[in-house]
């Protein structure tokens, strides 16, 4: 594969952007070698500025449902372009996906819209806090919330304590508020509760997808829920990533679960920026300027953002079938992924939810983080690398999640398996 042109632009790239990128991941260092440098996208393919033709499982992280450059989407995005890109006024447009979003999403009255997942959970927080009135929040080791300082936190000396700073430049003080407990594991959250005493909220991935794919188990949810009932703590639930992509909401029908607060960003934008937060109406009419907490942004209900939202979200209602039809295609690609290891004598865990899809290479099943740290990141690497030479792209580290979009069929699929079953036989 002939990568000159990516290698070129990423070299100029990095003279003047930290490592050549505005969003670390992107960079490749998890698996090696360049990231490619995109220059036009269309349906399921990428197209690098080589040349290069590529089936992509990425699809922007997750926005992109309906794949690149869906014709509705794009069409209501030049439409809205026409119109201005924005006012800082308020529009219809805004009501309209606020209305769709509710109308899918049970226990959602009221919704805000921002311009990125990370505002929605940290404006989630500060209004958890203040219903509450309570300053300790709960987080999962492994579940990502975007990368506001106070989310920045792994797990201390042991778990269920309150967190350390994960990055340099947070300091002790504004992470001294967030406990972390393990992923599936009750017992910590209680733990967590007993250490604090004054827990505001608990904010969980219920379908986490920045760890790898590790679904929550049912009881473990239903077991949660109750016990921010009993604790008079909010749940919030941030389907940032698995809105609109797990299923025709989210995670909540499947696991029979209502947030208190409930984050979205993500698929509600189609592929614009956007970020939303939403809940109980109690709860959201403490928001300025209705309420005292402050919460404000230039672009936020962006008119272009809301216009190609409000067509990917009346796609999802107009298509009953949209989710089986994703869910069928994610389970044929892992089964055959899971075959080819087997052929070759590779242990693979697999897990999929709707259109999300993941695989670790592990012995043993992944129920929290910790499992997943015990995956062979090494043979993610090389099988990574190989399969981007022969045209597929996955996601370019052990820890994310990959994504099957509506414009896939099964032979997409099958390309995918083929090139898994060559690769796994060499890399083994
Ligand atoms: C992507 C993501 C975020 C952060 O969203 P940004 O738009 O990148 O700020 C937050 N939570 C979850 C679960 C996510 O997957």
């Amino acid at each position: 594969m002939n990568l000159t042109c990516s290698l070129n632009d990423f070299n100029e790239a990095k003279q003047v952007i930290p490592g050549g990128v505005n969003s670390p991941v992107r960079a490749f260092r998890a698996v090696g070698g360049t990231p490619l440098f995109i220059h036009h996208a269309k349906g399921v393919h990428l197209y690098d500025e080589d040349g290069n033709r590529f089936i992509d499982f990425v699809q922007s992280w997750g926005p992109l449902l309906f794949g690149h450059c869906d014709t509705e989407i794009e069409e209501a995005i030049i439409e809205a372009v026409k119109r201005g890109c924005g006012y800082g006024a308020p529009t219809t447009l805004e009501t309209h996906l606020a209305k769709l979003i509710i109308s899918l999403v049970d226990g959602v009255d009221k919704i805000r819209f921002v311009s990125s997942g990370t505002e929605a959970t940290m404006s989630a927080i500060r209004l958890a806090r203040a219903y509450t009135q309570r300053e300790d929040i709960i987080k999962f080791e492994g579940c990502y919330h975007g990368h506001s300082d106070s989310l920045l936190v792994s797990a201390g000396s042991g778990l269920a304590t309150f967190g350390n700073p994960s990055s340099p430049g947070v300091p002790k003080s504004l992470t001294q508020h967030t406990l972390v407990a393990r992923y599936n594991d009750i017992d910590s959250v209680k733990k967590c509760f007993e250490a604090s005493g004054k827990v505001a909220c608990v904010i969980i991935e219920p379908i986490a997808g920045n760890m790898g794919l590790v679904p929550a188990q049912k009881d473990f949810l239903k077991a949660l829920k109750n016990l921010c009932e009993q604790e008079g703590a909010l749940l919030i639930l941030d389907e940032v990533m698995s809105g609109f992509r797990a299923a025709k909401d989210g995670s909540q029908s499947f696991y029979g679960i209502q947030g208190d607060l409930t984050t979205f960003g993500k698929v509600i934008g189609g592929g614009m920026p956007v970020g939303a937060f939403g809940g109980r109406k109690e709860i959201m009419n403490l928001l300025s300027p209705d309420g005292a907490v402050y919460q404000a942004g230039t672009l936020s209900g962006n008119p272009v953002a809301m216009a190609a939202g409000i067509v990917a979200l009346s796609k999802i209602i107009s298509n009953p079938n949209l989710y089986d039809y994703l869910e069928t295609l994610a389970n044929r690609l892992m089964d055959g992924f899971k075959m080819a290891a087997q052929e070759n004598g590779i242990l693979l865990q697999t897990a999929v939810r709707g259109s999300m899809f993941g695989f670790f290479f592990n012995q043993n099943p992944v129920y929290n983080f910790d499992d997943a740290k015990c995956s062979d990141t090494q043979m993610f690497a090389r099988f990574h690398q190989a399969c981007l030479e022969k045209g597929i792209y996955l996601a370019c580290s052990q820890f994310e999640t990959g994504f099957i979009s509506a414009a896939m069929q099964e032979e997409h699929i099958d390309m995918a398996i083929n090139v898994a079953r060559e690769v796994l036989a060499t890399i083994k």
